[in-house]
């Protein structure tokens, strides 16, 4: 059994109109290119979770895929990349965006479109796993706990309702989950939840707290290598460190001081990530 695995975290693509959050479509098509070249083999979440469980082998050379939010361009842009190396990925989609466009893009300067729930159902035939992110992609951690349950109900259910089949693994928005968080997902009826932790995914990981690398738009393919060999990055511990209550303490804080509305605190979400994103490595 391999002894970590690296879980790959993308937002979105765009051929043109790259940030840090927006990889070109080019820069994509390398790293799958390079994964492909190195014999690397792709599962889903659900998939990985599973074989940890022992359900399947995992090979020496895994990596996961994912992609979060459910923007449009996961299906124009890196599906035919994937396609061409043969690789799946998990989606995780914020149910309330679908068919509509990604409010937070706005305060980058670019009208990004969503996925609809049409095109959401054309990605099975690619073998592509969809999972839960919520409903309006709130920091589950300093939510109350009742409205972060129905936010975590409601992107399940409606993802079922509208897709056909069970969903199984789910993402928590900007990678934020306390322990209620995690327990609030695990009674949801998932069996598996990703964080963000610039770490490779032990075997031992908790499940509901699965490690994943962000992947920016700064990380050449050859940066891969050392990504990916575990002399760079940690392999992840079973147990969270101090630094995630503390962190999640300065952003309660912090929220209600800059941030008196919901409204003003999405517009600036994704600032806030990209603010807090190099202070830490361990948001969850
Ligand atoms: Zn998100």
């Amino acid at each position: 059994m391999a002894y970590a695995v690296p879980i790959l975290m993308y937002h979105s693509l765009d051929r043109d109109s790259v940030d840090r959050w927006t990889l070109s479509t080019s820069l994509f098509d390398e790293h799958m290119k390079w994964l492909f070249e190195h014999d690397y083999r792709t599962m889903t979440v659900s998939e990985f979770v599973a074989a940890r469980r022992g359900a399947a082998a995992i090979a020496p050379r895994t990596v996961l895929i994912t992609f979060d939010d459910g923007l449009r361009d996961f299906l124009t842009e890196a599906v035919p990349v994937l396609q061409r190396y043969g690789f799946t990925a998990t989606l995780y989609v914020v149910t309330g965006l679908v068919g509509k466009t990604c409010h937070w893009s706005r305060a980058l300067g670019v009208e990004r479109e969503m996925l609809s729930w049409d095109e959401l159902r054309s990605l099975s035939q690619y073998g592509i796993e969809c999972g839960g992110h919520t409903h309006t992609h709130p920091q589950l951690d300093i939510t109350p706990s009742a409205k972060a349950l129905t936010e975590i109900r409601r992107s399940k259910v409606e993802l079922e309702d509208h897709l056909g089949r069970s969903i199984e693994s789910f993402a928590y928005p900007h990678g934020y989950a306390s322990p209620e968080t995690r327990r609030l997902v695990h009674d949801s009826g998932f069996t598996s939840a990703c964080r963000v932790r610039h770490a490779l995914s032990s075997m031992t990981e908790d499940p509901f707290a699965l490690s994943r690398i962000i992947v920016t738009n700064d990380i050449p393919a050859h940066a891969f290598e050392s990504l990916f060999t575990g002399d760079v990055l940690p392999i992840a511990p079973p147990t969270d460190r101090i630094i995630g209550t503390a962190w999640r303490l300065v952003r309660r804080f912090g929220q209600k001081l800059r941030y008196p509305s919901r409204d003003s605190l999405e517009e600036c979400e994704d600032r806030m990530l990209a603010r807090c994103h190099p202070a830490s490595d361990d948001r969850s």
